[in-house]
Parts: C-alpha cells; structure tokens; sequence
C-alpha cells in the first residue's frame, strides 16, 4: 500500500499564511469545553459484544492536547480537533448533562423526579450505553423515563436500544419527536442510498488511518461510532411550536423548526433549567447547507428564521445553551449574542449568494468571491470546519437556480471521459499534459493540477503516473483544507489513486441491510431506481405481492420501462407471490435465487422471474476519482 506523502514548501506556506488570518485564539473555547467536567471512560473506549472497539479516542491521541500542529494539517481544523477531543460526562447546569465525543453526536441526560430524559441516544447502541452508564456511576442508578429525537440524522436515533430496553420499547415509554421524523428518517437515505453511502466514505474519511497524513477530525465531532444502529419510532410526534409537555417532571416547551439543518427538527427549552436546546441547528461552526456525501440542499433561509424565532422566544430567559453537538454557552447574553450571529451567518450565505447570482454571476464565481463580514469573520464558530462558505454558496444557488449556470457552453458539455480524451489530445498528449501538471505542482497551483490531471486520469486510468501527480496534488489540498470533509475527501481519493481496488466481477453490496428494516411501501418505492430502463423496454408486468410478515398487499406493474406500486390494489388474473420483505430484499441483492422455499407463487411464476431480472444491483464501491 503506497503511503502519504509530506506537506510540500507550497502547503507550509499557504497554512503559514492562512494562520494569519485567523481571530485570535483567547482560550475561551477550551474553557467552555471543558467546563462542568465530571468524568470519563478512559479514552472513550467503547468495545461491543465481540470485544471490537466501535469508539476509541485513543486512535486520536495524535491530536490531543498539547500536540502542536502538524504541518499536513489546516491549523484551525486542528484547534477544532483538539476541541472535539475532550470526552466525558458534564453538568450544563444543575440537573442537566452531557456525554460528549463518545460518538460524533452529544447525548444529553436531564434529571426528573424519578430518573433521567435522554435527548438525542447517539449513532449506536454500544456508545449510548456507555454514557449512560457513566451518568449513572456519578449522578445516581435511576431508569430512562423518557428520550427525545432532536431531528431525523441517525447520530441523533441509532443507538436508541443502548438507553431503552425491548420491554421499554413495547410497553411504550415515552419517545418524542418532531412531526415527520419517521418519514424522514427513512426517506432520506433510500432512494439515493447507495451513491450516499458511497460518497459518506469519502466525507467522514472512514477509510482513512488515523493520523496527521490522514483522518484528523469530521469538524463536527471526530468520526462516527460502528455499533449497533436501529430506528424505533417514535411515540409522539410535535407538530406546533409553543406545545409544553411534562415527562417526569420535566417541563418542556418546543419550537417545531422543519426544513432547517434536517427536514424534521425541533428546538426546545427547560423552563425550570432556563436551559435551550438548539439541537443541530446551531453548532460551533458553520454547517452544510449542501452535504458533500450528497443530499437535497437545505434552505438556509429558513434555517436563519427559525434561530431568530428562537431568540424571541426562549433567549431572554436562557442561562444556558447546549446542542446536539460541540460545547454549551452559559449566560443570557452570550447565547443571544451567538444565536444572533448563526442566524446572521446562514441568512448571509443566502442573500450575498443570491445578490450576486441577480447581478449574474455563477456558483464558481459567487463561491470565490464570498466572504464574510468582519464581526462574523471574528468568531471561530463561524468557520467552516464542517460546511465551507464556497460549497454552501452554490447550494444556495442551486437552490433557486439549478444546476445550470445558464452559460449555454455548460449546457451540453461532453462527459468526463469524452472531455478528458479531447484535453489530452489539446494539451498535446499525456507526456505533455503531465509535464504540465508537473510544472503547475511545482508552483503550488494544486487547484489546476486536478483539473488539468483529473483529465488524464479519466482518459487513461491505466496512466500510473498521472494518478500520482493527481493523488499527490489532491493530498496537498486536503492537507491545506479547513473543512474536514474536505480534507477526508481529498485524502481518500488520493489513497484510491495510489491504490485502485481491483475490478470485481460482480455488484459489491454496501449497507443492503437497510432494505430489510425499509416499511414495505418504502422498499417498493427503492425498487423502482433498480428498474433498468433500457432492458424493461416494451415489457409489461403486472403481479400482486403479499407481504406475509406486514399482512400488506400490492399490485406492482411494470410498463413503459416504469415500475409503480399500489397498496391495497390487485389484479385479477396475475400471478400472486408471498414473501417475506426480507426475503424481497435478498432475491434483490442476490442473497438468494428462485424457486426458493421462503417464496410461494400462485399462478404463472415466469413474471416475477423476469421482473427480478429487470432490476440492478448496485456496486458500493464505484469509482469516484477515476473512471
Ligand atoms: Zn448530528
């Protein structure tokens, strides 16, 4: 396995420069992360049944305190890293704690009158039940009474089973969430989920060692936790801000804020605590309006209303801020003066973006030119450590504009590859090209080196030294990166460059273990993206399936090379087929094959043999960086 290289003179002294720029650093930061702590695990360890680490902040003791900062790292994102890296249990105030960097996620505990509200039970089950272990050990063996799903990300449910039992579950204890959750949680992973998924390896930089060449920090928290992940829904659901329910005592007002950093998110105050909760609506530092793993843009416009709305109604009463994730804000007026300038940051990414796209220019030049107005500029949680002004601009842009910068030369490019055979002939062949890739790595110009080299690569990527020079100018640009995903992005596609995966024969599966737990209408619903166009042709299919463990029905048709599905309907005449979901999603994935004895068909069994073949099977592991 070819190996990372060292910062180039051109990184030393871009970072130098870029150091300059930065507010002062007054220590404040370290000492809200640090205040109210109790006590921790050490290195957060977290092993799962099987003895695997699935938490470990050890792997990043690299980067720990007192570490100086490398020269393959961005010197802000190493201050957030440091940051990121202090874990533990911590009083927010009296009666409400935090365990924070046991997963990429807070989850917080608030004490009631017989035991404790868990907001926001991580990614997974093993971390969860770490915290509230350590919670118990320092504030007392008391029961779950109650959780809250802040918003429908999955570092904010999946690790639900690690505070509540299965009897918990089924006998119904209080699980509360914003209007939509479900639908959301579901929905936002599934049709596209494969690309995502993907595409997530490269923005949490999982694939990635853990050093200073490598995966330093996600500018959100460190990384994601690898245990057990489930979706239990919730049991009742906030749909109006302003709503107050008690649980154990707890008196909880909501702010329902949809369409915001997740499409199903609530903000909340503890008017007994003066305490509010801004879930991941406001974070210490700038957010994505557009996640680069890929995902629908947010609407940064709304975002800032409902933090605005936030300050009207709860700040003046806050003594303390805290979110779902990074450190709390104790005092009234430094959450308001906070508040303020998160709201003013998303609403001045929206409208700079939109009043230079009215005088008309583009998202690559609106990109370039934004920058942020000094008194946002000053704070460090305005800084792009997750988001980055230049990829959130264009998100705006897309927002209102598309994808089309209405120059029509960019209406009808060739694809990469196309494009890249004609660069390469321009530039005068690949000896040439890479000569000039060369000369412009010399002179630091990474920037034009993955344009330019990008080219050759996708004409050639049997070129071994084209994939160098690009693998060695994309490390140089995650090494200068601000932005985590950034930097994990750039770093992973120069590792694949370095070091292609083989070719495989066939489809390797990703995370196919999400269509077994889809809804049934849901798992239909991914099928109809698996439906080849081009082989379904003029076919025509129509069957009734029987899930038999839902008891739901539908009619599914194939015509005009679209698959539909109708709950409820039936066919007279079609074949009817009886199967199990998950028995759907393995004939799907080619875990198994027809005939098969978990499926019984009455009637002609050749259409459902023939709608099974129309359907791909999609490869994790594409290609991101090459053809
Ligand atoms: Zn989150």
């Amino acid at each position: 396995m070819e190996q990372p290289k060292d910062a180039t003179e051109a990184t030393k002294r871009a970072l130098a420069e870029f150091a300059k720029t930065l507010p002062p650093d007054t220590g404040a930061d370290f000492e809200l992360v640090k205040r109210g702590f109790i006590a921790t695990i050490p290195d957060a360890k977290v092993l799962n049944e099987a003895g695997h680490a699935v938490w470990d902040m050890g792997t990043f003791a690299f980067a720990g305190e007192g570490c100086d900062c490398p020269d393959t790292v961005n010197p802000s994102l190493w201050r957030q890293s440091k940051l990121n890296s202090v874990h533990g249990l911590f009083e927010v105030t009296k009666g409400i704690y935090q365990v924070r960097n046991f997963d990429l996620s807070n989850i917080t505990f608030i004490e009631g009158d017989t035991g404790y509200l868990v907001v926001d039970p991580l990614i997974s089950a093993e971390p969860a039940a770490a915290a509230l272990a350590l919670m118990r050990k320092h504030r007392g063996d008391k029961p779950v009474v109650g959780v809250i799903y802040t918003h429908s990300h999955v570092d904010h449910y999946g690790g639900i089973k690690g505070v509540l039992s299965d009897e918990d579950i089924a006998k119904g204890l209080r699980i509360i969430a914003p209007e939509g959750f479900l639908e959301e949680a579901v929905s936002e992973n599934v049709l596209a989920g494969n690309a995502m998924g993907r595409r997530a390896t490269y923005m949490y930089g999982a694939l990635l060692p853990r050093n200073a060449r490598g995966h330093v920090d996600a500018g959100l928290g460190k990384t994601v936790s690898m245990g057990q992940v489930s979706l239990v829904p919730p049991t009742e659901s906030i749909s109006q801000t302003g709503t107050k329910i008690v649980v154990d005592g707890i008196e909880i007002v909501f702010q329902v804020t949809p369409d915001t950093e997740a499409p199903a998110e609530m903000n909340f105050y503890f008017p007994q605590f003066k305490a509010l909760c801004m879930a991941e609506n406001c974070s210490c530092h700038l957010h994505n309006i557009y996640t680069p793993r890929g995902a629908q843009v947010r609407d940064a416009k709304s975002w800032s209303w409902y933090i605005d709305e936030a300050i009207e109604l709860f700040a003046k009463d806050t003594d303390v801020l805290f979110a779902s994730h990074h450190w709390p804000r104790w005092g009234s007026d430094a959450a308001v003066a906070f508040l303020k300038k998160q709201r003013d940051l998303y609403k001045y990414i929206h409208d700079q973006t939109l009043r230079m796209a009215n005088h008309g220019l583009t998202p690559l030049e609106i990109a370039e030119a934004l920058k942020l107005p000094p008194t946002l500029a000053a704070e460090w949680y305005t800084r792009g450590y997750y988001g980055t002004l230049n990829h959130n601009a264009k998100a705006v842009y897309q927002r209102y504009l598309g994808w089309f910068d209405g120059n029509p030369a960019n209406l009808h490019k060739h694809p990469p590859v196309e494009a890249a055979k004609r660069y390469v002939e321009l530039a005068g062949g690949a000896a040439a090209l890479l000569e000039k890739g060369r000369a412009a790595f010399a002179k630091g110009d990474y920037r034009w080196v993955a344009e330019l080299v990008n080219h050759l690569v996708f004409a050639d990527p049997a070129n071994a030294e084209a994939r160098h020079l690009q693998a060695d100018a994309l490390e140089q640009l995650g090494y200068q990166a601000e932005s985590g995903p950034w930097r994990a992005f750039y770093l992973t596609a120069a590792m694949e460059l370095r070091n292609p995966r083989p070719p495989s024969d066939v489809p390797r599966q990703g995370a196919a273990g999400q269509l077994r737990s889809l809804p049934a209408e849901r798992l239909l619903d991914s099928l109809s993206v698996r439906l080849n166009g081009e082989r379904a042709g003029a076919r025509e299919i129509a069957l009734n399936l029987r899930f038999t463990d839902t008891g739901e029905r539908f009619l599914v048709t194939v015509e005009n090379a679209v698959f539909h599905n109708y709950p409820g309907r039936e066919a007279q005449g079609a074949p009817l087929v009886s199967l199990t979901r998950g028995s759907l999603a393995s004939l799907v994935i080619g875990e198994i094959a027809l005939p098969h004895e978990s499926v019984a068909i009455e009637g002609d069994a050749e259409p459902f043999a023939t709608f099974l073949s129309l359907l791909d099977r999609f490869d994790f592991w594409f290609e991101i960086a090459m053809p």
